[in-house]
């Protein structure tokens, strides 16, 4: 018999309602956890994602995709399997993707952090039988410290540039990382600029009433104060972009920052421990939470130490596969070497 979902080679698949999750190669029906590039892709015939996220997910594949959108904690069903959307925390409009069919319940995580992060609505973890879970960081040394340490450090760091006449650039992921950064700035330091690209999500999120604080975009016709603090997305690095903003201290924010490797290449001067991810402790949370006991591990991270972890502690767990990039993509731009090599 097949199972409730499978693991194909265009993604996620549900047999019985014929509809896939976050898949990577063009399917009919596709349900999408959130609008991070690796999560949601062009070319499917029709999207269902939270409401929050259509303008999102229209912004990046177009303005004409077939998509629907539903709340969180509203049940679907597709060829008589029930479908519900669960807030994963991770972004705006995030989702966890809860399937139930003849009582066996699946649950998708897809994307997650437990942090608040007062731009999404905050993880719910949801019973299941079957968990199918991202362990991006899934090892002991990956332990976040308190959201407000790590803004009061960013802080200080850009009040100390601006002390010494110094430009700061801080690089993070357009949509998520940066707004969430954006919330937490001390504005009275100086002015905050953002590159067009970010402030174009930033316009996309205002418009569906999301508060995001203004900021100027870009200019570089225009002579920067240098005390700004400007925030910009990975690729600006290898950008003429840099060298007309130079000189400047460059600071990545992401969870891969907990690596000293990672810290020190060239690339950055400073780099702040922020995920969007949940870190070691929070995915043992959230997976004992869930009562799951049969648990798919999909990353592209440090999967193998939290498996091991799991079937020491009596789970059966099996690790898949997948295309998901999580953080890995955005810090492996920033520094211009992958991960594994730290
Ligand atoms: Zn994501």
């Amino acid at each position: 018999m097949s199972q409730l979902l499978e693991f194909t080679s265009s993604g996620i698949y549900c047999p019985i309602a014929d509809v896939y999750i976050d898949p990577w190669r063009p399917v009919d029906r596709a349900i999408i956890t959130h609008a991070h590039a690796d999560h949601a892709r062009i070319g499917n015939r029709s999207y269902l994602a939270h409401n929050d996220s259509v303008p999102l997910l229209k912004h990046m594949l177009g303005e004409y995709i077939s998509i629907e959108g539903v709340e969180y904690n509203q049940p679907f069903y597709i060829n008589g399997v029930q479908f519900s959307l669960h807030p994963a925390g991770h972004i705006l409009g995030s989702a966890q993707v809860r399937v139930e069919y003849k009582g066996e319940v699946w649950v998708v995580t897809g994307d997650f952090k437990l942090v608040d992060d007062k731009i999404s609505q905050p993880f719910e973890p949801i019973k299941c039988d079957v968990l199918i879970t991202d362990s991006t960081f899934g090892l002991p040394i990956f332990e976040w410290q308190p959201q407000e340490i790590v803004f009061e450090d960013i802080n200080n760091w850009w009040l100390e540039n601006s002390e010494n006449d110094n430009l700061s650039v801080v690089i993070g992921y357009t949509l998520g990382k940066t707004q969430r950064l954006l919330h937490h700035l001390e504005r009275s330091i100086g002015p905050v600029y953002a590159h067009g690209s970010i402030e174009t999500v930033n316009k996309v999120l205002r418009k569906q009433g999301i508060n995001i604080p203004t900021v100027e975009k870009l200019d570089m016709n225009k002579p920067l104060e240098r005390n700004s603090l400007v925030l910009a997305m990975p690729s600006i690095i290898y950008s003429p972009l840099i060298k007309d903003l130079s000189p400047c201290s460059i600071a990545a924010a992401s969870g891969w920052m907990s690596l000293r490797g990672a810290r020190n290449t060239p690339n950055i001067d400073k780099g702040f421990v922020l995920s969007d991810h949940a870190d070691w402790h929070q995915l043992i949370q959230s997976v004992k939470e869930t009562g799951a006991r049969k648990i798919y591990l999909t990353s592209s991270g440090y999967s193998s130490a939290f498996s091991r972890w799991l079937e020491e502690n009596g789970y059966d767990v099996t690790e898949v596969e997948t295309k998901f990039t999580g953080e890995i993509k955005e810090i492996e731009e920033t520094l211009g070497v992958g991960v594994d090599s730290f």
